[in-house]
């Protein structure tokens, strides 16, 4: 005899929402997901979300950036605005993003079984690119929106293949030439709510008992690219006092970062990814560039502790005959969400205020709007992994409290 396990409503519209999005964008090389911006997986993915939301009555436009709008009911000004991106870190989790974009479409669905009509136009919106995993520049489609990043630097970002981010953008159908700020359409937004999956244990260590917390700041963060230049060889005949070996100031920068996290109290700094150049296992790199992600307080504190990381560095590149070009690919400075509008959510959902050092699109969005964000509970606070976890009951928790703070806000 075949046991009928009852499923709540929620529960069965969230496992079919997650089912269909897990097929997309696999990574069967690295594990977990890789879906970059305007590349297939994320247009499948972007087709997905317009569906979904052409399903639940919502009209869905595409921005001059590429970001994805559904509204329920007209565009208008002083906006509810809710979601989060579609797009990963190459090989990450299934939920980061994903999350955001799923909660807000069953919270929609929510507020309809509630009987909530919106006294104030309402959209969800996925923006383009923000994990910068395929053209290096992260929330793309939110820095754009508000003018926080030159378009033409924009339009000339190549992938690691070589296609410019104009070529990708017009091929998913936004014409590269209007991108850039977006005055109007900031100007309609009135709050913005991001629910994510949290990636670490702040949550857990705020209160062990609950499933969603309100955020309060992201601690300012960026990503440098060092480009260290030596004398390419032969890995053979080349004598080590003949080397000028680019690789070892490169690699040197591996524990100059850990010691700067040690001396940095609450700093972090991470290199994962480093090319050289040409890149044979028998020949000495002419050049290598590594990338340094750099987290801490807020931008002098984050300069500081790259000075210090690359200082460390000059001196394996002298040592070695080598030089070192430090370029800045993107600093975002630290934000504080709206704190009136947390404590009232804080208070209305009777859950913990906690920090993050992850970056959002609603951390870009914070400088123009009253922004907040909702984190979901992540058991073992691995992120950008295939590991990334939160449990079903959890998610479910974090739509409820959407739907709730949503139906405050449209009030
Ligand atoms: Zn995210």
């Amino acid at each position: 005899m075949v046991k009928h396990e009852w499923v709540s409503p929620d529960a069965s519209r969230f496992a079919s929402a997650w089912s269909d999005l897990a097929g997309i964008g696999r990574d069967h090389r690295r594990g977990g997901y890789s879906r970059h911006g305007f590349d297939d997986a994320d247009l499948h993915s972007r087709a997905w979300f317009v569906e979904q939301a052409q399903r639940r009555g919502l009209d869905v436009e595409t921005d001059r950036n590429g970001n994805l709008w559904a509204w329920w009911g007209e565009p208008g000004v002083g906006a509810v605005v809710t979601g989060s991106h579609l797009d990963s870190v190459p090989g990450g989790g299934a939920f980061d993003g994903p999350l955001g974009v799923v909660s807000a479409l069953l919270a929609v669905d929510e507020l309809k079984v509630r009987g909530v009509a919106p006294a104030r136009p309402f959209a969800v919106a996925c923006f383009v690119e923000e994990e910068g995993g395929r053209f290096g520049l992260p929330c793309l489609g939110s820095r754009l929106l508000t003018g926080a990043v030159d378009p033409d630097a924009v339009r000339r970002l190549h992938d690691p293949d070589g296609v410019s981010l104009a070529d990708a953008a017009a091929r998913a159908g936004v014409d590269p030439a209007g991108m850039g700020p977006d005055p109007a359409r900031l100007a309609g937004i009135g709050t913005f709510l991001e629910l994510h999956v949290e990636q670490g244990r702040l949550l857990r260590a705020a209160d062990p008992t609950a499933a969603v917390a309100v955020g309060s700041e992201i601690v300012a963060h960026g990503r440098w690219r060092f480009t260290v230049t030596g004398q390419g060889n032969h890995a053979g005949t080349t004598a080590a006092a003949d080397r000028r070996d680019p690789m070892i100031p490169a690699a040197a920068i591996v524990p100059a970062a850990r010691r700067a996290m040690q001396r940095f109290q609450g700093a972090v700094a991470t290199v994962g990814r480093i090319v050289p150049v040409p890149g044979g296992t028998n020949v000495i790199a002419f050049s290598v560039q590594v990338w340094l992600d750099a987290r801490y307080g807020d931008t002098a504190s984050t300069a500081a502790l790259v000075d210090a990381i690359t200082a460390d560095v000059r001196l394996e590149a002298e040592a070695e005959g080598c030089t070192v070009v430090v370029q800045r690919e993107s600093l975002s400075d630290r934000v504080v969400f709206d704190p009136a509008l947390g404590v009232s959510l804080s208070e209305r959902l009777g859950v913990p205020i906690v920090p993050t050092g992850a970056g959002h699109d609603a951390g870009v969005l914070a400088a123009h709007v009253p922004s907040a964000m909702l984190f979901v509970r992540n058991p073992t606070g691995i992120s950008h992994a295939p590991e990334e976890h939160a449990e079903t009951a959890d998610c479910l928790v974090g739509v409820t409290a959407l739907a709730d703070c949503l139906a405050d806000l449209l009030l």
